[in-house]
């Protein structure tokens, strides 16, 4: 039995490179990295492939290792050349990301380590740093110190975590739910309608609230409705407004929705995942005003603290809300629990083994300061109102002024389909592929978006921009 142990150690310590290896391994990584970052410039946004990375299949997973050359070879041609470039400034298209490069750090480090982030008793510098953080964000938005709250992979996950939490403390039991009322517009992200229907509520009454013609909650048609609703019965239960929506980044007149919430006795919480951090903003924290008087709100540091993706937040004003809603205890665990010195993401969210991904936003905000980010968001407000007065001298029509970094245009030719003409210009663009844009469809409607939050986006790719669209006018509109 011995022998055998000891040859299978033999075997499997591979598992532990020595330190020539190592660095071999990193230094190999490291100029991969580094030449991806400095290569940005000379590269196209967008690389439409036919094969689509499909050579990948090429290179099963097998017994066998392969160098590291070869593999970053395999990443650099079937992964990072073609598609979508999330790290380019020139990604302009539905909400970007970005990825300021110590995230990498971060994310390097809390791997390397591999401190558990769960629970305070295994890792409490971890989950201390995590809900240092949390505070931080807090006090960004207007909440209470004693708020919770979970650093969730993204948006969609925190959107989750709060509608769950509202349900349960709302007390919507499985024979309340067909009668309870969930009020929304239809320019709410789809993740929340996901979230509605993971959390089973998909059978309540989710009520669209007509919007204004800046695509803002329309508050005197919620208040008719809510009473209408109470008239007949109906359990209004859950409010959820949009700081920052996906198609045109308006923010929903926060302060009367709270108003609303209040005097219904309804949950209110705020999808702000995209426009959050312009908080950060003079310009944002007048446009949201009131967003510190709902119950939940969500906000992503990968868009608006320009991380690499895999970071979302939720907020959350009732502590015990939200732990009555994701607590659960099993004997395995009995040693770590009646630790009280700091709250556990485990007890707050559906995750229990859990990447210590706070480090990736903690390590950046340490070695930058604050000061660049809010420079960076307030540049993003100006450039989205210098592109809208601008396109409109290309002959554009325009949706509502950008309140944050997001808005829509469109062409109108003197002759032929709109919409047709839209859908070839963007066809156009994304051939090209020097920046990317996104569409969308409003009433019927073809629409541009334009939605600038990549840090590496700057004055110099906005023109870019508003010359390939130029070029794109003429190429359609030449006699052929
Ligand atoms: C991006 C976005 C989401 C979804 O968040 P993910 O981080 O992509 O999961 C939700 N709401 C809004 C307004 C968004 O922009």
């Amino acid at each position: 039995m011995i022998e055998k142990i000891k040859k299978l150690e033999r075997q499997s310590s591979s598992l532990e490179p020595n330190a020539d290896d190592r660095l071999h391994w990193q230094r190999k990584v490291e100029q991969y990295a580094f030449k991806f970052i400095d290569d940005l410039p000379l590269k196209k946004t967008y690389i439409q492939t036919e094969d689509g990375g499909k050579e990948l299949i090429n290179y099963p997973i097998s017994d066998h290792p392969i160098p590291i050359e070869k593999a970053l070879h395999i990443l650099e041609k079937n992964v990072d050349n073609i598609g979508l470039n999330p790290a380019s400034g020139g990604h302009l298209g539905y909400i970007p990301g970005g990825g300021v490069f110590p995230t990498a750090l971060g994310d390097y480090l809390a791997a390397v380590t591999n401190r558990y982030a769960g629970i305070y008793f295994g890792g409490p510098g971890a989950v201390r740093i995590e809900n240092m953080l949390i505070r931080w964000m807090c006090s960004i938005m207007g909440y209470p110190e004693t708020a919770s709250g979970n650093l969730a992979s993204g948006g969609s996950i925190g959107n989750l975590i709060a509608i769950v939490t509202a349900r349960d403390f709302k007390k919507i039991e499985p024979q309340d739910i067909s009668n309870s009322v969930i009020y929304l517009t239809s320019q709410v992200h789809h993740c929340v309608q996901k979230a509605i229907r993971i959390a089973g509520l998909h059978r309540a009454q989710t009520t669209y609230i007509p919007v204004d013609e800046n695509f803002k909650m329309d508050v005197n048609a919620l208040r008719e409705q809510i009473k209408s609703d109470v008239a007949d019965g109906k359990k209004p239960f859950l409010l959820i407004g949009s700081a920052g929506t996906t198609d045109v980044g308006a923010v929903d007149p926060l302060n009367d929705l709270a108003d609303v919430a209040e005097e219904f006795n309804l949950w209110f919480h705020v999808d702000g995942a995209y426009g959050g951090f312009f908080m950060l903003t003079e310009q944002g924290k007048a446009r949201m005003k009131g967003i510190e008087r709902s119950d939940s709100l969500v906000i992503d540091p990968h868009k608006g603290l320009f991380l690499s993706y895999g970071l979302g937040v939720v907020l959350i004003k009732n502590v015990q809300a939200q732990k009555d809603a994701h607590q659960y205890q099993a004997n395995y665990m009995q040693d770590a629990l009646n630790d009280t010195a700091e709250l556990s993401p485990a007890d707050l969210s559906p995750e229990l083994t859990k990447h210590f991904r706070g480090l990736r936003l903690w390590l950046p905000l340490q070695l930058f300061g604050l000061a660049p980010f809010k420079s960076a968001l307030d540049e993003k407000l100006m450039l989205t109102q210098y592109f809208y007065h601008e396109v409109q001298k290309l002959g554009f029509e325009v949706g509502p002024f950008p309140e944050l970094s997001v808005m829509i245009y469109r062409y109108v030719p003197t002759k032929g389909d709109a919409n047709d003409f839209n859908k070839k210009l963007i066809q156009h663009v994304q051939h090209d592929g020097r920046v990317f844009l996104s569409s969308t469809t409003i009433d019927e409607k073809y629409w541009l978006r334009i939605a600038i939050l990549a840090f590496r986006t700057h004055l110099e790719i906005v023109d870019l921009c508003l010359q390939v669209l130029k070029e794109g006018i003429e190429k359609l509109q030449e006699p052929n």
